[in-house]
């Protein structure tokens, strides 16, 4: 089934019965891998992500990091194709920066240096289909380490006509990703088998805990806004994420629709590290930690198959070298300083004696 056998993502049919709403977005275009870079895994994470998002009437915003465009400093046609698909599928695009960068490791200035790098490769190809670029999401939803930080850059955005993207439904799901692409790499179906069952019910679990958050916070269910990233897993399992979400009735809204939801006019002075929407509003207000417990955790098991294989590799012989080291060399020389000096004393005391 192909994105053009359906109507276009950015009109949801409205569904009956439908008690709660969502919007989609999806981080990383064109796309994100741990182990693999090619053009082929690119499109096949872009088609998995491209015909489940229409097939299901998903209206999502992709939000692009141009440097992925590039290639020794020129445009990449065949990385923009990627993107293209996207734009015919209907989709929308959003700003994530030019090279991904953390507003809390970078200066302001540096930062909106390279959301302006970001800016107008993914304008001139939404226009070429009749839409404006609107939205811009932080990486790594760092939003500034102070107040100040954070309104000097949202002032920036909004005077070049951008709307930040919230989350209210913040996974893991690089992490899961990685593991995921790590097994295939290495051929392990049995544990790319694993990871997939495990992110399904994590997903589902997170969904389950935001869904109470947000009606501990405001009394009801707000319109949410999930993140998921532009990876091979999410590629995969979107037609069961899609189905999973719909199972609970939720209806697919558009970014601008969920964010007309008064909850997004919230205070937020939240500056630690990037976590839920819904998380920063309730710290705001002042609730303490605790009313956040019950998030639930990405399984050890994952965290332990996200981390590259070829790195651990790594790090056994740099152990294994210092071992050698150890034993091979260090050992030895202290033997052998050991009786030099032991040698030395006992000359001295018989000069000594002999003295
Ligand atoms: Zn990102």
């Amino acid at each position: 089934m192909t994105a053009d056998q359906h109507s276009p993502a950015s009109e949801p049919p409205r569904v009956e019965g439908a008690t709660r709403r969502m919007a989609v977005t999806i981080d990383d275009l064109p796309v994100v891998s741990v182990a693999r870079s090619d053009l082929e895994a690119g499109w096949s994470t872009t088609r998995g992500l491209v015909d489940a998002l229409a097939a299901h009437h998903i209206p999502a915003v992709g939000f692009v990091n141009d440097s992925k465009l590039m290639r020794d400093g020129e445009r990449c046609e065949e990385q923009i194709g990627l993107l293209r698909a996207w734009l015919s599928a209907g989709l929308e695009l959003g700003n994530h920066t030019f090279s991904h960068l953390d507003l809390h490791r970078v200066s302001v200035e540096a930062y909106q240096r390279d959301i302006l790098l970001g800016d107008p490769l993914t304008r001139e190809l939404l226009e070429r289909h009749g839409r404006t670029l609107t939205y811009f999401r932080h990486p790594y939803l760092n939003t500034g380490r102070s107040v100040e930080v954070r309104l000097g850059v949202d002032g920036f955005l909004s005077r070049h006509g951008y709307r930040v993207a919230p989350v209210t439904i913040y996974l893991e799901d690089y992490v899961f990703a990685a593991a995921y692409d790590w097994a295939l790499m290495l051929g392990n179906g049995p544990r790319a088998e694993r990871v997939k069952r495990t992110y399904l019910a994590y997903v589902e679990a997170n969904l389950a805990y935001y869904e109470t958050l947000s009606s501990r916070l405001f009394g009801r269910e707000i319109d949410q806004i999930l993140l998921l990233h532009a990876n091979a897993l999410n590629a995969g399992l979107l037609p069961e994420l899609a189905s999973m979400i719909e199972r609970r009735g939720y209806a697919y809204v558009t970014l601008d629709e969920a964010l007309r939801d008064p909850a997004y006019g919230s205070d937020d002075s939240y500056t630690e590290a990037g976590i839920s929407w819904l998380q920063r509003w309730a710290l705001t207000r002042g609730l303490p930690a605790s009313f956040l417990d019950g998030e639930p955790e990405t399984p050890r098991f994952v965290r332990r198959h996200a981390r590259s294989p070829l790195r651990l590799a790594l790090l056994r012989r740099v152990v294994r070298f210092r071992e050698a080291l150890r034993l091979r060399v260090k050992r030895p020389l202290a033997r052998r300083l050991r009786r030099l000096l032991s040698r030395a004393a006992s000359g001295a005391t018989s000069r000594a004696r002999s003295g």
